[in-house]
């Protein structure tokens, strides 16, 4: 049987082939010896149709990554995450020199606010929903108290199209919000790194300061100018995900969290078991005794359900 890739929260659908023509046609006619258009306005007005917001509240990037890194290096002093979560943000922390206090989820997954609140000094909070890996999603009455403290609030919501939870309404009350989403999920376009960022126009056009005018590559801008045009097409496989998502948690309940993600943290580290049955899922550095496994096909979920079931007979 072959090996199947369920380890970095990936869609498991490549782009749909009308996508695919459309750029192939774009590739073929395209200056590749001139710079992109100082500041890509195209992409941000495609963005702005995405999103409602004007594209002066948008800031786009070489992959939500890029938009964290920015973010943390310009921190200038201690940043705040709430582990377990996405690992990145310690890891840019660490190489910027801040320091990342760590105000763990509770047992329950919920993010601790009044723990967070008592550090005054530091400079961005960073809140993932929902949250990889844990698969939940913050409570907004508890990211409201985070908000009113005025500290700078960086919200990962990567997931977003999984979670049918949509906090962008915050955006009208805190100027000290800015909300990350990409495309390497939901949209399928993992391996051509675009995320971008919603935030206040103060708050994005000095981030934008910190942007060089060529941001990004044409061909990364263009496919997501068409994905965004295509949108209806992308809503197909991020229903088939949820919808999967909810099958698979309902076959393996006792082993795995509820989720408003495209992947179930898994109650024990299944990594090992796994891999010997060519599944491959990821091992969590922060929860030992767990794994995380990303929704897959119907066809994959099917052998992820097998092994798990066969797992707790054992
Ligand atoms: N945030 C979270 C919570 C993620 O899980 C990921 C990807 N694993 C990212 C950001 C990075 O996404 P991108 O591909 O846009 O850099």
């Amino acid at each position: 049987m072959e090996d199947i890739y369920l380890d970095k929260n990936e869609n498991p659908f490549n782009i749909p082939e009308k996508i695919r023509k459309e750029f192939i046609k774009y590739i073929k006619e395209a200056n590749f010896n001139r710079y992109p258009e100082k500041g890509l306005p195209e992409l941000l007005n495609k963005l702005a149709g995405l999103t409602g917001f004007s594209s002066e509240n948008l800031i786009a990037a070489n992959g939500s990554d890029e938009l964290l890194d920015m973010l943390i290096e310009h921190a200038d002093g201690d940043i705040i995450i709430s582990s377990p979560t996405f690992e990145m943000y310690s890891f840019y922390a660490r190489n910027y020199g801040h320091r990342a206090i760590d105000i763990p989820l509770r047992p329950d997954f919920s993010i601790n606010a009044d723990e967070i609140l008592k550090h005054k000094e530091a400079k961005l909070i960073v809140i993932c929903s929902p949250n990889n890996p844990t698969g939940n999603l913050i409570d907004r009455s508890s990211m409201e108290k985070i908000l009113d403290s005025g500290i700078a609030t960086l919200l990962d919501n990567a997931y977003y199209e999984f979670s049918g939870e949509d906090y962008t309404d915050l955006l009208a009350k805190y100027k000290n919000l800015i909300i990350l989403r990409t495309f390497s999920k939901a949209y399928s376009l993992a391996g051509m790194r675009i995320g971008y960022g919603i935030g206040n126009v103060e708050f994005i056009s000095e981030l934008r300061k910190l942007q060089a005018p060529f941001y990004m590559n044409i061909l990364s801008a263009k496919i997501a100018e068409i994905m965004v045009d295509n949108y209806g097409l992308i809503g197909e496989n991020i229903k088939y995900i949820v919808k999967e998502r909810d099958r698979v948690y309902n076959e393996i309940k006792e082993m795995a969290y509820p989720s408003s993600a495209n992947f179930l943290l898994l109650k024990k580290d299944l990594y090992a078991y796994m891999e010997e049955r060519g599944i491959h899922i990821r091992k969590l550095p922060l929860l030992k005794d767990k794994s995380r496994i990303t929704i897959g096909t119907e066809k994959e979920n099917n052998r992820v359900i097998d092994a798990i079931k066969e797992y707790v007979k054992k």
